[in-house]
């Protein structure tokens, strides 16, 4: 019998990729490119070259936060990234399209396609991590893209308004039958802390991130709480020079995978 990862597309030839990390969430809108792209800032900060695979092929979003667009170059080899200033490398869908605001309406089949292309057609040198912002949910377009890529691990991310410990369980599920590490859980949205008096408000109730992780043996990476400021950083295009150390630990963690 196969095993699962005799599935695994070989990434293009001239690619040098040394870790791969999915980011995954059971829904659109938890903010899963975000911490995508605080992760990626993150561990370029600690000096490792990061490229980022915006596998949210109908909601790609991570261009945008970094204030790239458009040329992807291309020659008989493959083609190439887009750099961002601070020198992380991205390939998203929205890099491809003539016109970016233009619907993707595609359906699975196709989708995993792409994402399939991003990994053998480009050519990602010199990679230390690649973070993969993957299809929202535990459906069949990140099922396969889970079965494609070459993942040494995923990251959940959840939101205090979800149903997180059922999206965990499936996360949990997906991972085991694919024999890939869970490596924590970020929750998003947290908390918000008032700016006058300092005090934390739950604004989507209560988290249950603790009991959940216990349950599931799971780390917690990182809680991120409602940060209108961020968001707006995030609007600009400039997620890179954000001044906030969000998932610093986490990158800590990640680093750790390079001495086992
Ligand atoms: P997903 O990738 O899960 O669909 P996004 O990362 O695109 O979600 O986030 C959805 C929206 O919510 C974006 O506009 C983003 O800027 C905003 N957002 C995400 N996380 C936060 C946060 N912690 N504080 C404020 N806004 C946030």
């Amino acid at each position: 019998t196969r095993q699962p990862h005799d599935l695994h597309e070989a990434p293009n030839e001239l690619s040098d990729i040394r870790h791969v990390i999915a980011v995954v969430s059971g829904k659109g809108g938890v903010g899963k490119s975000l911490v995508t792209g605080l992760l990626s800032v993150a561990m370029s900060r600690k000096g490792c070259h990061v490229g980022i695979m915006d596998a949210d092929i109908t909601g790609p979003s991570v261009p945008k936060m970094f204030g790239v667009r458009g040329e992807v170059r291309g020659d008989q080899a493959g083609a190439y990234p887009v750099t961002t200033a601070g020198g992380i490398d991205i390939v998203s869908m929205n890099l491809l399209l003539e016109n970016s605001t233009d619907p993707v309406v595609w359906r699975g089949p196709i989708i995993s396609g792409v994402v399939k292309q991003f990994w053998q057609d480009f050519i990602w040198q010199d990679v230390d991590y690649m973070f993969v912002d993957m299809p929202p949910g535990t459906g069949d377009v990140p099922l396969t893209v889970m079965q494609s890529i070459r993942l040494d691990g995923i990251i959940i991310v959840t939101s205090p308004q979800e149903l997180v410990s059922m999206i965990v369980e499936k996360a949990v599920k997906m991972a085991e039958g694919m024999k890939i590490p869970i490596l924590g859980l970020v929750e998003n949205m947290s908390y918000f802390e008032c700016p006058d008096c300092g005090k934390r408000h739950e604004i989507y109730g209560k988290s249950h991130i603790q009991e959940i992780a216990s349950q599931y043996g799971l780390d917690i990476l990182g809680r991120i709480p409602i940060l209108p400021a961020l968001a707006a950083e995030c609007d600009a295009g400039q997620i890179e020079t954000t001044e906030g150390k969000w998932l610093d630990e986490a990158a800590d963690k990640l680093l750790r995978l390079d001495q086992n």
